[in-house]
């Protein structure tokens, strides 16, 4: 399996890191190496001092296609989850400097957090769904589809013109504002709605 991952979908963000609105959705990709098993902890790793959390809703993709067209993008998967999209902030802007990709900062072991998935059938619209992320008991970020700039359906259109989607593929459909830098002893919450959707501890 596969994830990608769309950056810049939330203008607020775009804003806070003073990253340009793009014209098209920043497509990466993370292999599943980068998946944090289950109930592990987050080891802040040795090659950055700013690993920073994205809080990000999920899609898990259910059948294959490619050049899917976005009347019919709801057909490709039925559960929406919530991650994050670990990132090595430091790392990522010497990259970003230079113009190269940002692999390294992105997509290193344990950098893709994913929780649970509910299915689509509980949410009135997939375009209003509230969710956040909980850091040592404050929230810290707090975001709602309805803000991001490309919608999931969207983003399958796009993402499907480059890449065959596979049954098990995630997408991570970018961060809301809020992002910032996790610290040892961290405990990390991760909500949909008022569903807990991930508990994770930082070491
Ligand atoms: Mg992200």
């Amino acid at each position: 399996m596969k994830i990608i991952c769309i950056g810049r979908n939330y203008v607020e963000h775009i804003n806070e890191l003073n990253n340009q609105r793009p014209d098209e959705p920043v497509i990466f990709l993370k292999p599943d190496t980068a998946i944090l098993p289950k109930d592990s902890p987050f080891y802040i790793p040795d090659f950055s001092n700013d690993i920073h959390y994205e809080v990000e809703i999920l899609v898990k993709i259910n059948k294959v296609g490619k050049y899917i067209d976005k009347r019919f993008a709801s057909k490709y998967y039925d559960e929406i989850g919530l991650g994050i999209d670990f990132t090595a902030r430091d790392l990522q802007s010497k990259l970003k400097e230079k113009g190269l990709p940002w692999e390294k900062s992105k997509s290193f072991d344990g950098s893709a957090v994913i929780g649970n998935f509910i299915s689509k059938k509980k949410f009135s619209s997939l375009e209003n769904i509230n969710f956040g992320l909980i850091i040592n008991e404050n929230i810290v970020q707090k975001g709602n589809t309805n803000q991001m700039i490309w919608k999931i359906d969207e983003i399958i259109e796009h993402v499907s013109q480059f890449f065959t989607l596979k049954t098990g593929d995630i997408i991570f459909t970018g961060t809301p504002s809020g992002v910032g830098k996790v610290k040892q002893n961290d405990k990390v919450e991760g909500f949909v709605e008022n569903e807990k959707l991930f508990t994770l501890d930082i070491k």
